[in-house]
């Protein structure tokens, strides 16, 4: 047995081609909900969401989120019409009363439907309906995940993270936006103070995490402070991997990242933003596995490989260097 976690990019191009090397239904994928976020009444949880589709085999594997040939019928008219009515479609918070005082797993996070800045895809909203739906009857987000992982055929366990809010938040110079604010409506160009994970201090994990973490773990490649970042601020969850073996998969070649916001996201968190910034932000990963091109020394085992995943096979092959760094470590 074994278990991923997971952010919206790097983990899933692992796990798909992961399946020779670690059977699927051998494998738990611990995915990030401090990205989720509330449109317009549902709740869009992006990194389960790429690892539900990319397990359904119906990921948009162009863009690694959304449903592969989608429309967005509703999502064109939504923007139409607001700005028919003069609203603009930028993001729009609901009142600081309603962050609080809304859907228990939305605090924080509760924006307006109107303009939706965020693409949704009509398929794609129909499972954040349905998810949406399953939570007000009164199942918890675990529980809602299995309903849709078991109706999208999904070959591995799929857990988020926590059945509690934790949200993302980035402190600007003009104030504190939520990170999907940052980083889809702004590009990630806003400078960032301080990155806060409201509620991590009060979330617990599930008994369904508690038993994935204590199987060996393997980090994919992930933003260390959006994608773990959430997860390991829930002093449980930190405990835990502490007290099991844990290989982490650099997103980085030393200082080179091979896509996305997390040099700026470890600049504000205080880490280097390189190979050497990850390991100093994972003190409970045991063994890495490095870039052939990377040659960072480290003070823990490291497996090299080439770590550029475009093809399954590209994928095979970071998942059996990960596989022989946990027999090192294991
Ligand atoms: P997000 O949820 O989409 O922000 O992304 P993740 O947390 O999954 O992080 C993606 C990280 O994976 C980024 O920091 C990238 O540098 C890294 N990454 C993307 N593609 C590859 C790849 O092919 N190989 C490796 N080693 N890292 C990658």
């Amino acid at each position: 047995m074994v278990t991923f976690l997971s952010g919206g990019t790097g983990t899933p191009k692992l796990l798909s081609g992961a399946a020779d090397v670690f059977a699927p239904t051998e494998t738990t994928v611990v995915a990030n909900t401090g990205d989720d976020i509330e449109l317009g009444g549902f709740l869009v949880c992006p990194d389960l969401d790429t690892v539900l589709f990319l397990g359904g085999e119906c990921l948009d594997t162009e863009t690694w989120w959304g449903i592969a040939d989608d429309t967005a019928e509703t999502h064109h008219e939504l923007k139409q019409l607001a700005d028919a009515a003069g609203l603009g479609t930028g993001p729009r918070y609901l009142s600081e009363d309603a962050q609080i005082n809304g859907r228990y797993l939305s605090q924080w996070r509760r924006f307006s439907g109107v303009g939706e800045f965020m693409h949704i895809g009509d398929r794609d909203r129909a499972i954040h309906l349905t998810r949406t739906g399953l939570l007000d009857e009164g199942h918890t987000l675990t529980e809602v995940t299995q309903i849709l992982s078991d109706a999208l055929s999904v070959p591995w366990t799929l857990l988020p993270m926590s059945d509690d809010p934790v949200t993302t938040l980035i402190e600007t110079p003009n104030g504190t936006i939520h990170f999907q604010e940052f980083w889809v409506a702004n590009n990630g160009e806003p400078a960032i103070e301080a990155v806060e994970f409201r509620g991590a201090e009060r979330a617990e994990i599930t008994q369904e995490v508690r038993e994935a973490l204590s199987q060996p773990v393997v980090i994919g490649p992930s933003n260390p402070v959006t994608s773990i970042g959430p997860m390991v601020a829930i002093e449980e969850f930190r405990a835990a991997l502490a007290n099991t073996p844990v290989v982490a998969v650099s997103p980085f070649v030393e200082d080179t990242v091979f896509s996305g916001p997390a040099p700026k996201l470890m600049r504000a968190a205080g880490y280097e933003p390189s190979t050497a910034g990850v390991a100093a932000a994972y003190p409970f990963a045991d063994a890495f596995v490095l870039d052939d091109d990377d040659g960072t020394q480290l003070d823990r085992p490291v497996v090299r490989t080439d770590t550029k995943m475009d093809t399954d096979a590209d994928a095979r092959r970071v998942a059996r260097a990960i596989e022989k760094a946990l027999n090192m470590v294991s």
